[in-house]
């Protein structure tokens, strides 16, 4: 803990004293301490792709001025980081979006079934591409609760994009949609949802980590699949914005199932 200490002397009834006051800043200190590391953090992510993309504008200012094939694979890289730079800050403005004012609570009343299909049919080529099969398993009729139909969109667009990246090759990404009478921590009725894949799993020492901003277990391999680090702190605000929950279970060689519990009412 923390103290800030201030001290002054006083007189009552003619007795003199010292009068000591401890403020506990220990909150204060940490927040500013979680602004700071965030600012290094983005400033560092930024500064890679803009540090490859005026590295590259050099060069075809000048030696690769004549080269024709050089340039061509030049703009191509400069295109890949120049993406690279506009997802981060899509992901940063999402972020600082759901974070504005957490209060607020969605009310418009949406059927999750169709959300999930929608995102589903828009992942499929993707997943395909990488031999994954996308199975989605959900109730005929309509699961309906106050939910912000963008917001549930960009939730489940990340945790199924991250189950077909980190999920292999070749494997089977499950969404199951289950209404719950009574959720136990949320003591309300509630539906899960929940996307599990079969690629190699996840070390438990990483997951109470895996929502925090820019954490990744492989630095490498998410740039390589086009992350930015902030998909999963994204889904954890928006399920929290939603007065639910969200749960990570995975163990090396097993698979992962991340799964959402959103309250129905
Ligand atoms: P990123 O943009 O890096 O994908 P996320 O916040 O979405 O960022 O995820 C954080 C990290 O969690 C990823 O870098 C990856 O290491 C790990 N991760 C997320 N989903 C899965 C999954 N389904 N299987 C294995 N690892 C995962």
């Amino acid at each position: 803990t923390r103290y800030d200490v201030s001290c002054s002397f006083v007189e009552i009834g003619g007795t003199a004293g010292v009068l000591a006051c401890f403020k506990d800043i220990t909150e204060v200190e940490q927040a500013g301490e979680i602004r700071r590391e965030f600012v290094a953090n983005v400033s560092h992510e930024l500064k890679t792709p803009l540090t490859a993309l005026l590295g590259f504008i050099e060069t075809l200012q000048g030696p690769a001025k004549n080269d024709a094939q050089a340039r061509e694979r030049f703009l191509g890289i400069m295109d890949a980081e120049a993406n690279r730079m506009n997802r981060l800050v899509g992901d940063l403005l999402s972020l600082s979006r759901v974070e504005e004012d957490a209060r607020m609570r969605p009310s418009e009343s949406l059927d999750i079934c169709e959300i999930l299909s929608t995102v589903v049919r828009n992942l499929d080529e993707v997943a395909k591409s990488r031999g994954h099969e996308i199975v989605l398993h959900q109730p005929d009729s309509p699961v309906t609760l106050p939910a912000d139909r963008d917001q549930l969109m960009q939730v489940f667009i990340n945790l199924i994009e991250n189950a077909v990246k980190y999920g292999g090759r070749d494997g089977q990404v499950t969404i199951s949609v289950e209404p719950v009478e009574r959720d136990q921590t949320l003591r309300k009725p509630a539906v899960r949802i929940s996307i599990a894949d079969t690629g190699p799993g996840i070390d438990a020492v990483h997951i109470p980590r895996l929502t925090e901003r820019f954490y990744r277990i492989d630095s490498h391999r998410s740039r390589e699949m086009g992350g930015t680090g902030l998909g999963l702190a994204i889904v954890k605000h928006i399920v929290a914005r939603h007065r639910g929950r969200m749960k990570i279970e995975s163990s090396l060689g097993q698979g992962s199932t991340f799964t959402v519990i959103l309250p129905k009412n």
